[in-house]
């Protein structure tokens, strides 16, 4: 977490784009006491320290705005980053004019007569109306317990989600659906912020295609059952294909296009798993089919950044190459980003790949639509790097933004809620009871860092 972010309580951190705004950075310790009197006595008692705000657009700040004449009239100066502030019981207040959809750079100097001291680099970032209106959610649609090839219950996992800061998931397992239900069951009763939705990975019959159902009312798999009705309706499709391009195989992509809407049809968000995992000496499924399915797209999202060993990470680096090149050629392609964990505590996978979806709420529909509204980003954060998201430009440049000011904080009360949701599953009885009292606290910082 950023010292600034320790030290102060600057809000808010995402504001409306043009339009004035106050912001108060306001101390939570000892460290520094803004005192009013000390300001006016600038210049008189050289002793006593004053303060000097500098403000920056990262991006641009246009003097032609239309609010120019307002800003000048408010004792702005358009060409020197330096800005008037008021301090208010104790904290600095701010009205700004955030111009665009930008990031913001406050830089808030101490002086005294030891010299001149940063206090804080503080961040806010200013939105268009559409992403304003949106929560950033971060979430995992990919994941395995040990009900099939995983190393956990389904509850440990959703406990150990909550505990990285995810703020919904799904237990997919191979072929499974009954594990999605058991993460669910596993909290009846128990006020969790974690949403726990349904899933599973799934393998038709003669086909190494993967694709996960997230959140679907009923299995895909389980309809494997009645093989001759499934191979029957397959037929059909591939009846009404017409001509395919070489090397697609009909049965393959007539499949693919049988999960996908039976997905739809059972209200999931169906994703087209790790198409450059590199398995039996090839990728898989890659090739004709992989190029095909990106032009016809009967999937609801790609996984542009999926699960892989560090030594397999040129899947991914394929991946996002081919999603751009992909967009280069004109196409929408919606994204998500999984961790494929096959075990929590396994120390890998497991909080190395993830999605933020920004959506109107972290219901279903709400985050399957903003997903297919391109409203997400992928992302890689392996271990002792820098974290990185993937994903359309504009939401990149807002999610590097949240990383750094907004998901730290978030996180962190997230780990307690993890804590004790692991603590319910121990046979601890009072663990209900406490996460009862911390039920909305996630949604609640990010109401008071929003304006
Ligand atoms: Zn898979
Ligand atoms: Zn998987």
């Amino acid at each position: 977490m950023k010292k600034e972010n320790c030290y102060f309580d600057a809000v808010p951190k995402v504001v409306p784009a043009d339009r004035e705004t106050t912001v108060t950075i306001a101390p939570l310790y000892d460290h520094v006491r803004f005192d009013a009197n000390k300001s006016e006595a600038q210049g008189r008692r050289a002793s006593c320290p004053t303060y000097e705000l500098s403000y920056y657009p990262v991006e641009e700040f246009s003097a032609r705005s239309a609010d120019a004449e307002a800003l000048r009239a408010a004792g702005w100066r358009l060409d020197a980053p330096r800005i008037p502030f008021e301090i208010v019981d104790g904290t600095i207040q701010i009205r700004l004019y955030f111009e665009g959809e930008q990031e913001h750079v406050l830089f808030l100097e101490e002086i005294s007569e030891k010299g001149r001291k940063t206090l804080g680099d503080f961040r806010l970032y200013s939105l268009e109306p559409d992403l304003f209106a949106r929560t950033p959610y971060k979430g995992d649609f990919h994941q395995h317990s040990f009900r099939s090839d995983g190393m956990e219950s389904p509850g440990y996992i959703a406990s150990a989600s909550r505990g990285i800061g995810l703020d919904f998931m799904a237990v997919t397992d191979h072929r499974r659906y009954a594990p999605s239900i058991e993460a669910q069951r596993a909290f009846d009763g128990v006020d969790i912020d974690l949403h726990i939705f349904r899933g599973e990975e799934i393998h038709p019959p003669d086909s190494h295609v993967h694709m996960v159902n997230f959140g679907a009312r009923f299995s895909i798999n389980e309809l494997f059952a009645d093989e001759p009705a499934y191979r029957a309706q397959v037929a059909g499709i591939i009846s009404r294909l017409g001509t395919l391009p070489p090397g697609v195989d009909p049965y393959l992509y007539a499949s693919c296009v049988w999960c996908f809407d039976k997905i739809r049809e059972g209200g999931g968000l169906g994703v087209f798993c790790h198409p450059y995992w590199f398995t039996a000496h090839r990728y898989s499924p890659a090739g004709a089919l992989t190029t095909y399915l990106l032009e016809t797209q009967p999937f609801d999202a790609l996984e542009l950044i999926g699960g892989y060993h560090l030594n397999e990470i040129d899947s991914n680096t394929l991946q996002v190459a081919r999603y751009h090149e992909e967009r280069a050629k004109g196409r929408a392609i919606p994204i998500v980003g999984s961790s494929d964990s096959h075990g929590v505590e396994r120390g890998e996978f497991f909080t190395w790949y993830y999605s933020i979806v920004f959506a109107p709420s972290s219901a279903l529909d709400d985050l399957a639509d903003s997903v297919k509204a391109l409203y997400s980003v992928a992302v890689e954060a392996l271990p002792n790097q820098i974290a990185r998201p993937f994903g359309p430009f504009r939401l990149v440049k807002y999610a590097l933004f949240l990383m750094r000011e907004v998901f730290p904080q978030h996180d962190e009360l997230c780990k307690e809620e993890g804590r004790l949701m692991l603590e319910h599953l121990a046979g601890n009885t009072h663990a209900a009871a406490a996460l009862t009292e911390l039920k909305g606290r996630t949604a609640a910082l990010m109401n008071r860092y929003w304006l």
